[in-house]
């Protein structure tokens, strides 16, 4: 419902953690967005944007906000995702969709990964006009970061929106980051056939063909860690990660069948569709000629790694206004979906990744006037006063 004035910073972020967004891989846990996307869509509203309530197709009760203040082809996406992950009620010391201040905190599910800064980001936007803005003002709201990243992907495929920079306020306690790795996460499964134990002529054993394809997996991951180096990353190489394997059931029984999950984290410069393309040839060709039968499973789309070069003026305004030389970061996020639409992107924002997905998550409140004066001067500088 949209106000005839403008929103308050406490009316914001209160009905922000107010609204429930839990997004999940799990279907029990996962619930729809609408309430939370209707009131940043009634907010920017009330604060004369325009505004686009996209349904995210294939995702029932999935909604991305696009808000837009403003005319050209430049100008500057603040972007959050609306979701939070799930949550353990028990362990809050206060309600965690009741917005709650004490001791120089914020506290409230979601307050720092992200929706305190996407309340910032609106309450930056209201000092504004369209008539003074010589580019646009996009606040975007997405869908199922935590999840499935379909929000971020729906954005990519309709090609909107369109600007040239973007800041998505995840939490980085006020540094810059320009750069991140990107995700896989891939099942194998090793068909062979059962058989008693005491001829292996009566069967072709699973486990042995799995031993063949971990082998060639990790072969593959030393040849990877020997081809990229990266050391703005605390880990400077791709990773490749065995987590899960399950196989067989009785000794003398002659394993039929066995499943791994793995995931391997990747450089900027590396690509999760040939990174999943090469590992499943390494798995094919290990077991080449023997036989047994393989499936490969995505266990979730993966996530493209980010980086934004350090000569790009976005960048260079961000360090000079948080005093913050850019870094890398270990966690993903929907920044390549924004590079894809061609915008410069960062990430900067008001929380603490260490606070994040656990009880009692805050945000402090110290953090909020630096934050408004940083969105405040990224405005001036790519809206109203955008260098030709
Ligand atoms: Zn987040």
């Amino acid at each position: 419902m949209a106000l005839n004035r403008a929103p308050t910073r406490r009316e914001m972020l209160a009905g922000l953690i107010q609204a429930p967004s839990v997004s999940s891989v799990s279907p029990e846990f996962d619930m729809s967005n609408r309430q939370a996307a209707e009131r940043i869509a009634g907010w920017l509203d009330s604060l004369r944007f325009t505004v686009e309530l996209q349904e995210i197709p294939g995702h029932t009760g999935k909604l991305n906000v696009i808000g837009t203040l403003g005319k050209g082809p430049g100008g500057l996406v603040l972007a959050g995702h609306m979701d939070t992950v799930p949550y353990d009620h028990d362990q809050w010391d206060s309600d965690p969709f009741t917005l709650t201040e004490r001791d120089g905190h914020y506290y409230g599910l979601g307050i720092s990964d992200m929706k305190g800064f996407i309340g910032l980001a609106m309450e930056a936007a209201s000092r504004h006009t369209a008539k003074e803005l010589k580019q646009p003002l996009i606040v975007l709201a997405t869908a199922d970061e935590e999840s499935s990243m379909c929000g971020g992907r729906a954005l990519a495929e309709a090609g909107k929106p369109k600007a040239r920079y973007a800041v998505i306020g995840e939490p980085t306690s006020l540094k810059p980051v320009h750069m991140h790795k990107g995700i896989l996460m891939e099942s194998v499964k090793v068909i062979g056939h059962s058989g008693h134990s005491s001829d292996p002529a009566l069967g072709r054993n699973a486990l042995e063909g799995m031993f063949k394809a971990v082998d060639g997996l990790l072969k593959y991951r030393g040849e990877l860690q020997h081809k990229h180096h990266d050391p703005h990353f605390k880990v400077p190489v791709p990773t490749l990660n065995l987590g899960h394997i399950k196989g067989g059931d009785n000794p003398n029984r002659i394993c039929p069948d066995c499943e791994l999950h793995f995931d391997i984290r990747i450089l900027p410069g590396m690509t999760v569709e040939s990174v999943r393309k090469e590992a499943r040839e390494r798995v094919t060709a290990a077991l080449d000629g023997s036989g047994f039968g393989l499936e490969f499973r995505s266990l979730f789309r993966g996530s493209d790694p980010l980086m934004t070069p350090g000569t790009s003026e976005l960048v260079k305004a961000a360090e000079a206004l948080t005093g913050h030389k850019s870094e890398a970061v270990a966690f993903a996020t929907e920044g390549p979906f924004l590079q894809a639409l061609g915008m410069q992107t960062v990430i900067l924002g008001p929380g603490d990744i260490n606070v994040a997905h656990q009880p009692n998550e805050s945000l402090p409140l110290a953090n909020v006037e630096p934050t408004l004066h940083i969105l405040e001067q990224f405005i001036q500088s790519f809206c109203i006063a955008p260098a030709p």
